[in-house]
């Protein structure tokens, strides 16, 4: 167990839920989005080539970063997908293209090139290059990509760069990998030229590693004529990939940019699915509730199968402060999507904030059912603790909370909450042993306890000293920076 929980600790540090697009803001301006829709197309797009890679079935973790510019990375055992390259790609296809090509890089074990980063560094660079990919093998990739923020104003992109051999290799093995699965290598192509063109032609600076790339065409021949070659070359994205592919567009859009503008984009002359969407999102964030509901009931009217339109309607209502009308579409998604956690954790703060006491007890069984598939889930369980804490159940409501600081990366106050949740749990219990086993994972190897049931916590010998009562973010690890590299394409 403490071995797991150390493994896969931190993935949502430091995370503040918007119900549909969860960000995790750092002081540098990055964060993180967590979106269900978004990670079951990623997903669905990763996971054939991920196989076709050789790598293990859900060993890479897909980050969406939240920076509208082109770009993608990977480094340990996660790969990251700006929210820009979402939209600047055209097709399903140009977006599998960037995943293979960084599952090249992690199938074939590519290290970046140290020395040649130090030589190109200054002191404060390199310093945030060893923190962010030391912070990402450690496994706070929140923190790495926030450390990596500070960077990227520094030209990062250009320091976290692997050889030119293994790039060419990134890109042969991402042939490799689409052939296996039957699709085209076209959207690498596209992709380069695209980029090379805006650069040419309107002199976009579109990203520092397309611009300062020096092997653009050596690598785009190399590219083509292995790509060309495939028997799969003229395959294409069927109308129902494009279609989904352009509603994950739209809803990004509607998030990430300006409302006024995403009306512009999709005027009400645009009666597409994708239109209809971005508008709804503009709408809602424009505080314009009644015609955003309106859009998005045209959509859950045409598409009553789709989870994350009823997402959305439940997410519009819920934020309004209309929790009761906010259960039934959230509920429709749990129904439609039933193995997404962020779906289940929805429904779950809707029927918390109703009246209706029994909601509340069905909170807890919807929390728990999402912390099932999602453990490491920060903010479920802080949901919990709150679920339990108005069922007036305090010593679980402490448990939770150990959890959730635990897996914000805040150790000492992880102790401290699980070290409450054991005073008032029964010592035989599967609780008292999770509180357990919280203390131990969260205590620094050479302080370990030994805890066992009917051990007296506070008298144990073993046992750290008690966290603070406002404790600080709990200390990474020290990481080894050579363990991990990340890549920019
Ligand atoms: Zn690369």
């Amino acid at each position: 167990m403490s071995v797991k929980r150390r493994i896969f600790r931190c993935i949502a540090a430091g995370a503040a839920f918007a119900s549909s697009i969860l960000a995790g803001a750092y002081s540098q301006g990055i964060s993180t989005l967590r979106d269900a829709e978004i990670e079951d197309f990623l997903d669905d797009y990763s996971q054939p080539i991920f196989r076709a890679a050789g790598l293990p079935e859900n060993s890479i973790k897909i980050i969406i970063v939240n920076d509208q510019t082109f770009n993608a990375f990977a480094g340990g055992r996660y790969m990251g997908v700006n929210s820009g390259l979402l939209t600047i790609a055209e097709t399903p296809n140009q977006v599998e293209a960037v995943i293979a090509h960084e599952a090249g890089h992690l199938a074939g074990g590519h290290t970046a090139r140290s020395d040649e980063m130090i030589a190109q560094a200054t002191r404060p660079m390199l310093l945030g290059l060893v923190l962010a990919a030391g912070a990402i093998a450690a496994g706070a990739p929140d923190i790495g990509i926030g450390v990596l923020g500070l960077g990227q104003n520094i030209g990062t992109a250009n320091l976290l760069r692997y050889s030119r051999g293994q790039e060419s290799a990134a890109d042969q093995a991402s042939i490799t990998f689409l052939d296996e699965i039957g699709h085209s290598s076209k959207g690498a192509l596209e992709l380069w030229r695209k980029m090379r063109n805006s650069q040419i032609i309107r002199g976009d600076q579109i990203n520092p590693y397309f611009q300062s790339h020096p092997l653009a065409n050596q690598r785009l021949t190399a590219l083509q004529s292995r790509a060309e070659a495939s028997p799969y070359f003229n395959e294409t994205d069927s109308p129902e990939e494009i279609a989904r592919f352009r509603l994950i567009q739209a809803k990004i859009r509607g998030f990430l940019t300006d409302p006024n503008a995403v009306l512009r984009r999709y005027p009400l002359s645009d009666q597409s699915d994708p239109a209809h969407y971005a508008r709804t999102v503009a709408y809602y964030r424009n505080s314009e509730i009644e015609k955003a509901l309106s859009e998005i009931r045209t959509l859950t009217d045409l598409y009553p199968d789709n989870p994350y339109f009823h997402e959305l309607e439940g997410q519009i209502l819920f934020e309004y402060g209309r929790v009761d009308e906010a259960i039934t579409p959230h509920s429709r998604a749990v129904e439609l999507a039933s193995d997404k956690a962020l779906l289940r954790i929805n429904l779950a703060r809707a029927l918390l904030a109703s009246q209706e006491p029994s909601n509340r007890q069905q909170s807890i069984v919807e929390l728990k059912r999402a912390l099932l598939l999602e453990p490491d889930n920060s903010f479920g369980w802080f949901e919990l603790a709150r679920a339990y804490s108005a069922s007036g159940d305090e010593a679980m409501a402490n448990l939770a909370t150990a959890e959730s600081k635990y897996h914000a990366g805040a150790a000492p106050d992880a102790i401290a909450f699980a070290r409450r949740a054991m005073a008032g749990l029964d010592r035989n219990s599967r609780e008292w042993r999770q509180a357990a086993d919280i203390i131990v994972a969260a205590t620094p190897g050479d302080q370990k306890p030994v805890l066992a049931p009917g051990t007296d916590t506070n008298e144990q010998p073993g046992l750290p000293p008690d966290a603070p009562e406002n404790g600080e973010k709990g200390e990474q690890d020290v990481p080894d920076p050579t363990l991990t590299i990340i890549d920019s394409l």
